[in-house]
């Protein structure tokens, strides 16, 4: 199973249509449906989680139980998540952190990928809207600050892309491939292991 996550309007349906041909929209209200929407993908489930975070219209009251029904499903589904790919709108993700930091909150964003790693979710931030951004290096720098990924690790868990106009959805892509593979592989040697184990204690 693979999830994708984001605030609403940071791009999402738009990017599983182009990665999938799948159409996951919802409706004329966007982030309004709660429920989550899956659509089968190369045997594998992608399931577009409802957008979180503000929504004009959407009383907080409301918000905040989206919120807490996400945090509940990635729990729940946990063991069957093999990948997590959290859509963030590259041309507005700098200055919602700041407003929230200002605040003195952790901006929903931030948490959410300090939520993924926690439950051992592999994570990859695909920077959206990345065709409004002129300093695209500088951006990735900023972000990668935010979200406390050392500089050196930054390709592997950032990718700049535009879903709107197609631009490095083949690095996407090719991301979304290494981390389920690895996922397998690390399936694969704890079969072993396990194995190894039995072999020995009979
Ligand atoms: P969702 O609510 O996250 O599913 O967002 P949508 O996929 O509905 O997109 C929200 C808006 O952003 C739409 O008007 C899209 O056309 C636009 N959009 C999506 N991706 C891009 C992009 O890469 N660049 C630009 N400029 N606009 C985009």
């Amino acid at each position: 199973m693979i999830i994708f996550v984001g605030r609403s309007n940071v791009g999402k349906s738009t990017l599983i249509f182009r990665l999938t041909g799948k159409l996951v929209r919802r409706g004329k209200r966007p982030g309004v449906t709660r429920k989550p929407v899956e659509v089968n993908w190369r045997n594998r489930k992608v399931i577009d989680m409802p957008g979180f975070g503000f929504m004009s219209g959407v009383p907080k009251a409301k918000m905040e139980r989206i919120k807490d029904d996400i945090v509940r499903f990635v729990e729940e589904n946990a063991a069957d998540i093999e990948l997590a790919v959290l859509v963030i709108d590259g041309k507005a993700a700098p200055e919602i952190i700041e407003r929230w930091e200002k605040r003195g909150e952790i901006p929903i964003d931030v948490e959410f990928y300090a939520f993924l790693r926690e439950l051992g979710i592999p994570t990859v931030v695909a920077v959206n809207k990345i065709d409004k951004v002129r300093n695209v290096g500088e951006r990735l720098n900023f972000l990668a600050g935010k979200f406390e990924v050392p500089y050196q690790e930054i390709s592997e868990v950032f990718v700049p892309i535009s879903a709107k106009f197609g631009k490095n959805l083949d690095v996407l892509r090719l991301m979304i491939e290494k981390n389920l593979g690895k996922r397998r592989v690390s399936e694969d040697l704890q079969d072993n292991v396990g194995d190894g184990l039995a072999d020995t204690i009979q």
